[in-house]
């Protein structure tokens, strides 16, 4: 078996991580590593940026050949692969050319694709989402991501952003989220806001609230749970998938999170059978922005290796 290799990346907040996915011709793709690297948006784009390359190049020298390099970005950028919104990333990074900068840094064609859209195609392939035909999947956290795949290829739309199922307004006059739309799902169910509707520290605590039964910690989780409702029950009867993937780290909360999400789909869905999809936990855990980064890599055209 004559696999081809990819390196993939998965630039975070605070951390970035590295996959090398080897995707054999026949049979399923396996991750060869997993490392984590200090993103360090704080010092500035430019010195994280300069920093990050020489990690990569590092990596790709030490445990080449490779047949591409992908990165799943925590935002959007354009055509050009020039940034156009990190949210949550320390730094400036609106206007810069990430993928001229990373491809002059690497050497070598650089795929790049948002965060969230990663994760999908990555639970898509080989994880939770394995099998679904019409896959709608979101990352809950310090921002929730979405996405969308059919027939086994993640949908982009015509401006690359399909999928962003939490910035659609769930709430008319809602509180102002970071897209700059009142009333988004994000907006009302972001950790952060979990955390302050219940007046704790975190939202690990709003979640150790619930299990001892806090009001405020039930509260918080019902309302979170009531606005990402709406938001997928509009996925449902807009697009009928036949499976949702919740993952992030508010997904880790499993189902005390599931249970009242699953509750409030189906009190606004008439159209299907009352729990007829599924909707499941991620099954791959924190390094899926990194698969479906190396995954991503993959799908794009033959190239030398490096
Ligand atoms: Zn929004």
């Amino acid at each position: 078996m004559t696999g081809r290799r990819f390196l993939g990346v998965d630039l975070g907040a605070t951390n970035t991580k590295m996959i090398v996915l080897s995707v054999p011709g026949d049979g399923d793709p396996a991750i060869q590593s997993v490392d984590s690297v200090r993103t360090g948006g704080e010092d500035g784009h430019d010195a994280a940026l300069d920093r990050l390359i020489r990690v990569f190049v590092a990596k790709l020298d030490a445990d080449g050949p490779f047949d591409g390099f992908g990165m799943g970005t925590p935002g959007l950028f354009d055509v050009d692969g020039v940034v156009e919104i990190f949210t949550n990333l320390p730094g400036q990074w609106r206007g810069v050319r990430l993928r001229d900068r990373l491809e002059a840094g690497l050497g070598m064609p650089v795929t790049l694709i948002n965060d969230a859209r990663a994760f999908t195609l990555a639970e898509g392939r080989m994880g939770a989402g394995r099998g679904a035909r019409v896959l709608a999947a979101m990352t809950l956290g310090t921002g929730i991501g979405g996405g969308l795949m059919i027939d086994g290829k993640v949908f982009m739309g015509s401006t690359g952003i399909a999928g962003e199922i939490s910035h659609q307004t769930v709430l008319l006059d809602g509180p102002m989220c970071g897209c700059g739309n009142r009333g988004c799902a994000e907006a009302l169910a972001r950790s952060d806001v979990m955390a302050e509707m219940a007046d704790r520290s975190s939202v690990e605590e709003v979640f150790a609230g619930l299990a001892e039964g806090d009001p405020a910690c039930v509260a918080s989780v019902e309302t979170a749970a009531k606005y990402l409702g709406i938001a997928i029950a509009n996925v449902v009867t807009f697009l009928g998938p036949d499976r949702i993937v919740i993952g992030g780290g508010i997904a880790a909360a499993g189902d005390a999170m599931l249970d009242p999400i699953r509750d409030a789909v189906w009190r606004h869905v008439t159209l299907v059978p009352e729990r007829s999809i599924d909707i499941v936990r991620a099954s791959l855990g924190p390094e899926a922005g990194a698969i479906g980064a190396a995954l991503a890599a993959s799908e794009a055209p033959a190239l030398p290796r490096r």
